[in-house]
């Protein structure tokens, strides 16, 4: 069997539970943004890890190298965001074609280092190697956070509202931009240069980890179709999203417009915008959105609402059902 046919999913799937007893009681390993282990007595660790290959998760053609050591740190402080802690050190392993330029991996550093600064995360170690063509970034980041306070895939409950921090959609509208090589206008270049140079979502997954209201958290790196399933699959609740609210930008839908993209396709499936994804408790939404607006300046985008029932996702479009079949919404 070729492992295109059970995906990523269907591999960790294959493994994970024969690993399982080597995790002892206190800690929680595979399956969340990152494992959690006590660090002392009063805080957790968490740790994460990602990798970037060239050619699979970025072409060097189109993104700079200061973007690309932004991204390789900012994807991995994303699942730090996603727990609701606070990055305290990184490292970082490279494999580099012998061809490389010394300037084009100073950039690199050079932008990862830029993020690292903005958040205070130490680079603390890593491992550097040789490459037969292609460029290969390991980033691994550890994290503090108070006792028990990560905020799980599993903590969703009925009823809850389904909200997310930012746009949908704007990473993969840009990544297409650069596939199709469609030249940007100052409207479209944001959505490239959110692709190329995504924020993580740390200061709203550090305010939003300290509210009762919130449950389940995880960042949003495959898109919200596939995301929210595991957030409904281990909190084993059902999962409702009205279309018409999901948040898109003005870039994405003139964009989308202009080259005949569907925007709710992208913002549904597209991955990579890094926001954050959380259920809240319905009773105390409304304080939540309010205190967030006031926090950041930009809405808490409520989407849907969690049920009792299978961990499927039901779409709708005002109330009316839609399905999503291979990234592509039918029936309207
Ligand atoms: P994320 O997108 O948040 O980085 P993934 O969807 O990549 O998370 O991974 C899901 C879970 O599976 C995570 O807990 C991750 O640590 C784990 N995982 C992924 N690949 C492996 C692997 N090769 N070995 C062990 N655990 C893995
Ligand atoms: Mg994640």
């Amino acid at each position: 069997m070729n492992i295109s046919e059970i995906g990523e999913f269907g591999f960790i799937e294959r493994f994970a539970k024969r690993f399982g007893d080597l995790v002892s009681t206190d800690t929680t390993g595979i399956g969340d943004d990152c494992a959690i282990m006590p660090l002392d007595a009063n805080h957790d660790q968490v740790v994460t890890t990602d990798l970037l290959v060239e050619e699979i998760h970025f072409i060097k053609t189109a993104i700079t190298p200061f973007q690309l050591g932004y991204k390789a740190l900012a994807v991995n402080l994303s699942d730090i965001a996603a727990m609701g802690a606070q990055p305290t050190g990184s490292f970082l392993s490279l494999a580099i074609p012998k061809d490389t330029e010394v300037e084009y991996l100073d950039a690199f550093m050079e932008g990862y280092y830029q993020l690292s600064k903005k958040h205070g995360v130490a680079l603390m170690g890593g491992d550097t190697t040789r490459s037969a063509d292609r460029l290969v970034i390991n980033v691994c980041v550890i994290g503090k956070i108070p006792k028990g306070g990560s905020k799980l895939r599993s903590m969703a409950r009925p009823g809850d509202v389904i909200a997310v921090t930012g746009y949908l959609g704007d990473s993969t509208a840009g990544l297409q931009m650069l596939l199709e090589k469609h030249k940007p206008d100052p409207l479209s270049q944001p959505l490239i240069d959110w692709h190329n140079q995504p924020e993580p979502a740390i200061n709203e997954g550090l305010w939003l980890a300290r509210q009762r209201g919130v449950h389940a958290m995880m960042d949003i790196s495959d898109g919200i179709a596939s995301d929210l399933k595991h957030i409904l699959k281990s909190s084993h609740v059902s999962g409702t999203i009205e279309l018409s609210s999901l948040p898109l930008s003005e870039a994405l839908r003139i964009t989308s417009a202009k080259f005949g993209w569907n925007a709710l396709d992208l913002a549904a499936s597209g991955g990579e915008d890094y926001h954050l994804l959380v259920t809240v408790a319905k009773n105390e939404w409304d304080r939540i959105e309010k205190e967030f607006q006031r926090e950041f300046r930009k809405p808490l985008y409520p989407i849907g609402y969690t049920g009792s029932g299978s961990s499927e996702i039901r779409w709708r479009i005002h109330e009316k059902e839609v399905k999503l079949e291979k990234g592509e919404f039918k029936h309207f």
